[in-house]
């Protein structure tokens, strides 16, 4: 039988070469990667109260695993301001130069959590691998947060509270940014979402993702496999572990 011109031109094509298909790893920053002490509600406070003079105004409001968007957007409307996109931007940039400061403050206690540099840095040496960030934070905060921690360079893109106020939509962004990134198609079940909320787990669960619960945050590892994680761990601090599950 004569050989087909594909067969000329595409050896691997007989051979069935099999490419490895990529994984896509996608991580909360506060209390998943790091912990900041606080500044990043010192920095929002402080920004509120420049721009309007109140003072504590995200008393009260929840944090844990929810946007930056939806947080201000919240803290403006409990103190009877207006919550338009307009205010929004004004109190991301007052944000930004507060949070810049509180952590280059000597008092500032912001550190990596156990672990988040070495499986980040094993996660990087696999060609097939790829990492991204999924955040509430603004873009530029969690940048700002990750470099006081020396985390910054293992992120070239992911997906923050600019790309809307629900966390869900988030982990569609950050799929087609990485597609575009790679040039792969990532199937959901190569996808990887590692957090530290319920938050998180809901929003790999929405598009089928994979779910590490990583219980460094407020909720408790019962509370992380109630919220239907794949997998749930205390810290990430044993990096065999770690990619005995991811890996
Ligand atoms: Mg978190």
């Amino acid at each position: 039988m004569k050989p087909d011109l594909l067969d000329i031109l595409l050896p691997a094509r007989r051979a069935s070469i099999r490419i490895p298909a990529m994984k896509l790893f996608l991580f909360d920053v506060d209390l998943t990667l790091i912990r900041t002490g606080g500044a990043g509600i010192r920095a929002l406070d402080a920004a509120i109260a420049d721009l309007f003079g109140i003072e504590h105004a995200f008393r009260g409001v929840e944090f844990a695993g929810r946007t930056d968007r939806a947080i201000t957007e919240d803290g403006l409307t409990r103190a009877g301001l207006d919550a338009s996109e307009e205010s929004l931007l004004r109190v991301r940039s007052a944000y930004i130069r507060h949070l810049s400061v509180e952590l280059a403050s000597p008092g500032c206690t912001v550190h990596r959590l156990p672990g988040s540099k070495e499986i980040l840095e094993t996660l990087a040496g696999e060609p097939e691998f790829l990492c991204g960030l999924v955040t509430g934070n603004w873009k530029e905060g969690a940048f700002l947060k990750l470099a006081a921690c020396g985390l910054d360079a293992f992120f070239r893109y992911g997906a923050f509270a600019e790309n809307g106020r629900d966390r869900r939509m988030l982990v569609r962004d950050d799929m087609d940014l990485a597609a575009r990134w790679s040039g792969s198609i990532f199937d959901p079940r190569n996808v990887w979402v590692v957090g530290d909320t319920p938050h998180d787990i809901d929003c790999g669960r929405a598009w089928g993702t994979n779910t590490l619960g990583v219980a460094t945050g407020p909720y408790g590892s019962d509370a992380l496999k109630e919220a239907g994680a794949t997998a749930v761990l205390g810290d990430l601090a044993d990096t065999g572990a770690v990619m005995g599950i991811l890996g």
